[in-house]
């Protein structure tokens, strides 16, 4: 579910009170300007130079640890991959990054500024943000798309399906953008819902794009497809991929494998399927990838 935070945030929850009639866009202009001109207003957030986590520690309230002493640097533009098994904590350590949760010792850092106070919210209106599964209104492609952004113009709007890879299935519906999706419309398929989960989350023109498990769902081919929109994305934007599956990671710049709330490896992915023994390597190896230079069977699969 797209995160929304901050003025952006406080401005679309009055927006949706707000009879139809009354949104007009220039009372939003108006409320905008107010909001921004509030002298408690944070400033905006923008990732420029990395994403830190310094010995960062965190526990739900159960008492137990989740995460203990992490340290992780997503520099700015890079592709990160946060691999690990099922309980590691990987959702968590993206609820902290995202400025959902807050860390119990240590500090997130966008830019070197910590994330307390307004700055979370704002930087939460920063983040796009695809989880596993996609919640999708019972109404048209365009209304599911503006949710994200409701002032979003038509070329932003196309623009986001095409680098979702969405455009040319959106075309082939039966009314394109027009068309209802839901029980009473259109069912799309697992790969269209995720593609156009990536086109909403796009539309918010994020600083941080996070993937949580978002194609682990899906069968191999729509994978192929959502992750392939992914990779055409790579060096445009901040990209944290989290993932169990190491499809996901191939084209990541930087792994990080997170273990019992811990950080054990981080590296290029071809590096660490190089070193002997690494967790990394074990991480491939069952997934049947032995041999350093392999990855690049998942990188160009043959067509
Ligand atoms: P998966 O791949 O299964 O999603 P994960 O690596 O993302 O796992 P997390 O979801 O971050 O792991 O969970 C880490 C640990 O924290 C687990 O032991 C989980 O049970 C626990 N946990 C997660 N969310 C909560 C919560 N809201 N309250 C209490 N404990 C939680």
């Amino acid at each position: 579910i797209p995160l929304f935070g901050g003025i952006q945030g406080s401005l679309q929850s009055f927006m949706g009170a707000v009879p139809a009639f009354a949104r007009t866009a220039d009372m939003r202009r108006r409320l905008r300007a107010a909001a921004e001109a509030r002298p408690d207003a944070p400033a905006a957030v923008e990732l420029r130079d990395a994403l830190k986590l310094e010995g960062v520690c965190f526990g739900y309230e159960d008492g137990r640890r989740t995460l203990r002493d992490l340290d992780l640097t997503v520099e700015a533009g890079s592709t990160a991959a946060l691999v690990g098994p099922s309980g590691a904590g990987k959702s968590t350590v993206a609820d902290l990054v995202s400025g959902l949760l807050a860390p119990t010792e240590g500090a997130v850092l966008v830019d070197g500024r910590p994330l307390v106070g307004g700055a979370r919210g704002s930087w939460r209106d920063r983040i796009g943000y695809v989880a596993q599964e996609t919640f999708l209104f019972n109404d048209t492609v365009r209304s599911n798309l503006l949710w994200a952004r409701p002032d979003a113009n038509e070329e932003e709007l196309v623009g986001a399906l095409d680098q979702a890879a969405a455009r040319k299935f959106v075309a082939g519906l039966p009314d394109g953008l027009e068309t209802r999706l839901g029980d009473r419309g259109v069912r799309l398929s697992g790969g269209e819902r995720q593609r156009l989960a990536l086109a909403r989350a796009l539309l918010r023109r994020p600083s941080l794009l996070i993937l949580d498990e978002a194609t682990s769902a899906l069968d191999s081919e729509n994978e192929r497809r959502v992750l392939d929109a992914v990779e055409g994305l790579r060096g445009r934007l901040t990209i944290l991929l989290i993932t169990h599956r190491l499809s996901a990671a191939r084209f990541a710049d930087v792994v990080h494998v997170l273990e019992n709330g811990e950080l054990v490896e981080s590296g290029e992915p071809d590096a660490l399927l190089a070193g002997d023994g690494g967790r990394f390597a074990a991480f491939c190896e069952a997934q049947g990838i032995r041999a350093p230079g392999s990855l690049d069977a998942l990188r160009r699969p043959p067509v």
